[in-house]
């Protein structure tokens, strides 16, 4: 029996020590990272579901790890909030994406781009200041950066997270409930949040063309939505039939693959460029 178990215990140890590893090496890895130049920035459009309008694009981080390859984003910024290192990454990205939206201005886009906050960001105090510093830098109005807040960072202390919305919501910026309907809260409890955005979680959408329950809780979500006053995106819009029921639901604006795939940087323009011919 004892053998038994050890048997066992080898076979079942290597693959979780391996995962451990992994995550070791990357949470490490992660400042260099950013001072090596291994961080990019990609961008997914977001269109206006009735005229078809490019209305913004979203910023989403990747890493390109010397020996892993690409990592993905879901689990190095959750390696870099457990070991601290997401202030250095969100500030990297803030000023990476400010830099641009100057630039794509002065190439006669001037484009809205929505970021990804994390829930430590949100709580972190200096975070307001932080972004006007940048807005003031390049020489942006709020309006043209984005915040995008997940449900869950939000009601995870919202005493804590109201403060630095209201400020940052009182400087002009526009603020989006990211992944809405994966966390517990109800809308009447994020409306007391000075957010004016809402974005349904892509699992809702990604089978609405053959699922009745996604269609009504997606349909009943955007007409509760628009009577508290805030505008509604889909993420995770991959058919036309989606896009359809979407349009027919009132839905203002659309995000997903059938749109297009998050585009390097070098692609953007010449996308926006040809999407509009
Ligand atoms: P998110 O903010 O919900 O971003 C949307 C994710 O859905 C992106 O994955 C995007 O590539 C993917 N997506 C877009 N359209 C479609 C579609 O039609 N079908 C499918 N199946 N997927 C689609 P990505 O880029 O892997 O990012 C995953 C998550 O990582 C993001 O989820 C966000 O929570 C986090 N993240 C990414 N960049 C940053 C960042 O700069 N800061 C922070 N704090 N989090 C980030
Ligand atoms: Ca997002
Ligand atoms: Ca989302
Ligand atoms: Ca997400």
């Amino acid at each position: 029996r004892a053998r038994h178990e050890r048997t066992r215990h080898v076979r079942y140890e290597p693959g979780q020590d391996e995962q451990h590893q992994r995550r070791l090496m990357l949470a490490r890895d992660l400042g260099a990272a950013v001072e090596q130049d291994q961080l990019t920035m990609v961008y997914q459009p977001k269109v206006m579901a009735a005229s078809g309008e490019v209305m913004g694009l979203e910023a989403l981080m990747r890493w390109q790890h010397p020996t892993f390859g690409f990592v993905p984003p879901d689990e190095f910024i959750a390696l870099a909030e457990q070991s601290g290192r997401i202030t250095l990454l969100t500030q990297w990205m803030l000023r990476t994406v400010c830099r641009q939206i100057d630039q794509w201005a002065q190439q006669g886009e001037p484009l809205c781009v929505a970021v990804n906050l994390s829930a430590h960001d949100v709580m972190d105090a200096t975070l307001p200041e932080r972004i006007h510093l940048l807005l003031q830098d390049y020489q942006l109005g709020p309006e043209r950066l984005r915040l995008e807040v997940t449900e869950s960072a939000l009601i995870q202390d919202p005493t804590l997270a109201q403060g630095n919305l209201i400020a940052l919501r009182e400087a002009g910026l526009h603020i989006a409930v990211d992944d809405y309907g994966t966390g517990y809260s109800s809308l009447a409890q994020l409306k007391r949040l000075p957010v004016q955005e809402l974005k349904i979680d892509k699992s809702f959408i990604l089978k609405l063309d053959n699922d009745q329950e996604d269609r009504i809780i997606v349909h009943s979500t955007i007409e509760l939505a628009h009577n508290l006053g805030l505008s509604v995106v889909a993420e995770g819009v991959e058919t036309e039939a989606s896009r359809l029921l979407l349009m027919s639901m009132g839905c203002d604006v659309l995000q997903g693959y059938l749109i297009s795939r998050p585009l390097p940087l070098a692609q953007v323009i010449d996308w926006i460029r040809q999407y509009r011919e």
